[in-house]
């Protein structure tokens, strides 16, 4: 039988048009929520998904602003800007982009943003938040997973969750929700031997390395849920996940695609993050 479908891009949409009740409310009081995106250099990716996160936010009446520089930028002017926002009232959320060019330390510049306003939930503080099991604001895209999987009512406590990547923006931040969801949860990363056979234990499957088709129908147990976060660029300039649907599909219970999977859904949280970090600004 074949998965079902989790459509990212469905859900997205109802996250969106669910948010829009409380941007009005807030904007009646006179907070109307702002978000501002730092865009560094000329990665065309880069541009795409900042492009896809302002137009998230005008859809909904939350007012976004792109802060432009390019890829020579200096750290000090990028952290003079940071501050600049930081101090700025109409602007509840703030997010940088990323990669950021090679010259620039990311942690400093990420360090730099305030953690009140940190609405990629990227700041140590709000990923010690999140350890200690009481979030603040959480990373974006293993939020929009767990989205999916309640959305989907795949069942997580008691579980095996394994999610392959360990990032600290997607990885261990996903690991650290399923653990508070009472999930049990394996790491994988690439010094990680018996990958296949781990992956195949999982309950709940989340893919988050960035090596497309890696997780072939051999390595997923029947009727398990498996994410793909992978979303990597083949030779031909075609979006590929990490996930070889066609085969996986065939064998778990759900599955998510690439595209109109978790990419939507990390734009939503951002969105929904945002409308927070306002409402938690009047409090
Ligand atoms: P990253 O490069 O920082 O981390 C990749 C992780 O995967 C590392 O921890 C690494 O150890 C692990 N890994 C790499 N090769 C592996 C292998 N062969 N076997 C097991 N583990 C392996 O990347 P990231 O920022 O965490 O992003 C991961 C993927 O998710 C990328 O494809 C990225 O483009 C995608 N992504 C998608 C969204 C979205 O909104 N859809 C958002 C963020 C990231």
């Amino acid at each position: 039988m074949a998965a079902r479908l989790i459509d990212g891009k469905a859900l997205a949409a109802q996250v969106r048009a669910q948010l829009k009740p409380a941007v009005e409310a807030l904007a009646a009081r006179g907070a109307r929520p702002g978000l501002a995106a730092i865009l560094a250099g000329d990665d065309p990716a880069s541009h795409v998904y900042v492009r896809n996160k302002v137009r998230a936010c005008d859809e909904i009446g939350v007012r976004s602003e792109l802060h432009q520089f390019g890829a020579d930028v200096s750290e000090a002017a990028l952290l003079e800007r940071i501050a600049g926002l930081n101090r700025d009232p109409a602007v509840h959320g703030i997010l940088v982009q990323l990669p950021l060019p090679a010259h620039l330390d990311g942690e400093r510049v990420l360090a730099a943003v305030s953690p009140a306003k940190d609405v990629d939930g990227f700041h140590a503080e709000n990923l010690g938040l999140l350890t200690r099991g009481t979030p603040r604001f959480v990373a974006c895209t293993p939020a929009g997973v767990l989205r999916m999987l309640d959305h989907a009512g795949v069942p997580l406590a008691g579980r095996h969750a394994v999610v392959i990547g360990r990032s600290s923006i997607v990885g261990k931040p996903m690991a650290l929700l399923l653990l508070q969801r009472d999930a049990t949860v394996t790491i994988c990363h690439s010094k990680t031997s018996r990958l296949a056979e781990l992956a195949r234990q999982a309950d709940v499957l989340v893919a988050a390395a960035g090596r497309p088709l890696m997780v072939g129908a051999v390595m997923v147990k029947p009727g398990a849920c498996v994410i793909d976060v992978g979303t990597s660029r083949t030779a031909d300039g075609k979006l590929s996940g990490d996930v070889d649907f066609a085969t996986v599909r065939t064998v778990a219970g759900w599955i998510s695609p690439v595209p109109g999977g978790v990419g939507p859904m990390t734009v939503a949280m951002l969105v929904e993050n945002t409308v927070r970090a306002t409402e938690l600004s009047l409090a």
